[in-house]
């Protein structure tokens, strides 16, 4: 079997804030170059960034600034995060969302003055989150996809990319092969740069919130080029997913942070608040307190009959909740539940990898021609991401790769002959005997949530490792009955998997090496955070080992800070 071949000048990986900035600036600095976006979904209706609900950060107010937006973006990553990047971050922010409203057309909410109306996030010292709503993610993803579709930027919707392809001598990317969903027929696009914003998603554990188009491909296929990724261990849990049983995707999504905000209460099995007795923040504590407290309840058999939690908000009064919180109000209900004046049924839920490929400021990695951007990426949040800082991330970053991109093929970029393709790994799948994938997938959510979730410890991190690799044997093994390719979603399934388990292992890897407590990570076995001025990162490649790197402060160390008046 022998791919069709195309050539584009810049190949784009992903259809999400990071790729689509990426198309436009790379347009606007080189016309001249061909440009592909290709994407496993539809340009504009597929990834997480169209999910945003609360905002973006951006330092825009008087008295605010990019140094204490820097400031809540280190602390709150617990001294991890790249400086570099982080920096890069803060002020660029205020350049996209610039760009955003003049440029791109997006209409965010406004204060009666004009000026933006920017909205409180836990973990920020300054209100700093622009919004449209909380449907702040389909105002960007709207106006970025009409601006893709007005220029000359080419299109290959629901293409799946499996490989990133070398270069026959090995020193640079020749292109990326990809599966044509609709046909099921394999097409290699040869590509003088390529950019990887698949955009992550820690979709292996039992209850997560992207987009089922996220399968941590990127990040499988990053490693099994040699690139090495950063901070895996920090997955950040969502304390409020919706629990509404095994048969329906609305299990998992997320109820604001603004519930527990504004005075919600966590309730276990027995309907009684549990929350005081952990932290004297209570359900105001942050993200990570509350998903650990409520993890213990739910180990401790506290549960409701889905096994999870209950919020209650009925105290506060049905009517403001639900002049408050229409859209939750309405989301509960389409599941059977009375936000309002009743309980819901909730756990935490997997929300976002702040791991990634490790990349310099100018979106470069390792491998030459090789550029990343976005939620594949590690190293800007560190320990912890601040809500806002996500779709930041990806927009900016997605802008600076376009940039970077650009200049990089005029003047180093040529078309590399490729490697050998080797096919045969993708077509297993329809020469081995038919098995359950469903129950493979079921036993990879259990095996990450249980011992690799949110309180982690060496006997159970090691365990997990045995059954992903016991799970890796059985997916090779395991055929899907079939043999038409077009639409094929079972074999989707099957590769979705295979990527799974190799960034999951990744994870438990890199959990297993962090011997100590700090943001997303917790160890039972370790719950000390170690010293910050020796802070270092874990970085893993495709062989397993694990390495730590120091965090070079090269702004601001532990016990400092930028801020004049704190000084
Ligand atoms: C429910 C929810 C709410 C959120 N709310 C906020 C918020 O309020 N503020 C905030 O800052 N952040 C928020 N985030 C996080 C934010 O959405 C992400 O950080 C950010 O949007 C990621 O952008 P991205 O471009 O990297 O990836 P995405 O927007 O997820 O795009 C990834 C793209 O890659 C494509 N893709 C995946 N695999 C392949 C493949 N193999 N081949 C080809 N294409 C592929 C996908 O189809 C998609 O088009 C939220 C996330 C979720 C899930």
């Amino acid at each position: 079997m022998v791919p069709q071949t195309r050539d584009t000048d810049l190949l784009i990986l992903g259809a999400g804030g990071a790729g689509l900035f990426a198309a436009l600036h790379a347009h606007k600095a080189a016309p001249e170059l061909s440009i592909t976006v290709a994407v496993k979904g539809l340009l504009g209706k597929c990834g997480c960034t169209r999910m945003v609900q609360g905002g973006y950060n951006v330092a825009l107010a008087k008295d605010d600034s990019v140094e204490r937006h820097f400031m809540d973006t280190i602390e709150g990553g617990k001294w991890l995060p790249d400086q570099e990047l982080a920096w890069q971050l803060v002020t660029l922010a205020v350049e996209r969302v610039r760009e955003l409203e003049n440029e791109l057309g997006c209409f965010f909410d406004r204060n009666p003055d004009g000026t933006l109306h920017q909205k409180a996030f836990a973990g920020q010292s300054f209100d700093r989150t622009v919004h449209k709503g909380d449907l702040t993610g389909i105002e960007i993803m709207n106006r970025l996809a009409e601006q893709v579709w007005a220029r000359r930027i080419h299109r290959l919707e629901e293409h799946r990319a499996v490989e990133l392809v070398k270069s026959a001598d090995g020193a640079s990317i020749s292109g990326v092969l990809f599966i044509d969903m609709r046909t099921g027929d394999y097409v290699f696009v040869r590509a003088r740069a390529v950019l990887l914003a698949t955009g992550g998603g820690p979709t292996m554990y039992r209850y997560h919130t992207p987009s089922g188009d996220k399968t941590c491909d990127g990040l499988a296929m990053a490693l099994r080029a040699g690139l090495r990724l950063r901070d895996m261990e920090m997955v950040q849990f969502h304390p409020t997913g919706l629990l509404a049983g095994t048969h329906t995707r609305m299990t998992g999504t997320v109820l604001e942070e603004g519930l527990r905000g504004s005075g919600g209460y966590l309730l276990g099995g027995n309907k009684e608040r549990f929350m005081p007795a952990y932290d004297p923040k209570a359900e105001r504590a942050t993200r990570d307190f509350v998903s650990r407290a409520m993890f213990s309840e739910i180990r401790k058999g506290n549960t409701t009959p889905h096994g999870g939690l209950y919020i209650s908000m009925a105290h506060l009064g049905p009517e403001r909740v639900r002049k408050e919180f229409k859209g939750m109000v309405e989301r509960c209900a389409d599941c059977g539940f009375d936000l309002a004046g009743g309980l819901v049924e909730v756990v935490p839920t997997a929300h976002y990898m702040m791991g990634g490929v490790e990349f310099a400021a100018d979106c470069t990695t390792t491998l030459p021609g090789l550029f990343v951007a976005g939620e594949d990426s590690g190293g800007v949040h560190g320990a912890n991401r601040l809500g806002g800082n996500g779709v930041a991330n990806s927009t900016v970053f997605g802008a600076v790769a376009g940039d970077s991109m650009a200049a990089w093929v005029r003047k180093h970029g040529r078309f590399a002959p490729p490697a050998e393709f080797r096919l045969d790994q993708y077509e297993r799948p329809f020469s081995a005997p038919r098995g359950d994938l469903e129950a493979i997938r079921e036993r990879l959510h259990d095996t990450m949530w249980e011992r690799v979730g949110i309180i982690r410890d060496a006997t159970g991190l090691m365990q997990a490792l045995r059954e992903l690799d016991a799970l890796d044997a059985e997916i090779d093994a395991t055929g899907i009955g079939a043999t038409s390719r077009a639409f094929n979603l079972s074999w989707h399934d099957w590769l979705s998997l295979r990527s799974l388990t190799a960034v999951s292992r990744a994870i438990a890897q890199a959990a297993l090496a962090r011997q100590d407590s700090r943001g997303a990570h917790y160890r039972d076995d370790f719950p000390q955070t170690s010293a910050l001025e020796t802070s270092a990162y874990t970085s893993i490649g495709a062989d397993g080992a694990v390495t730590m790197k120091p965090v070079a402060f090269t702004r601001v160390r532990p016990g400092q800070t930028l801020l004049k008046h704190a000084a």
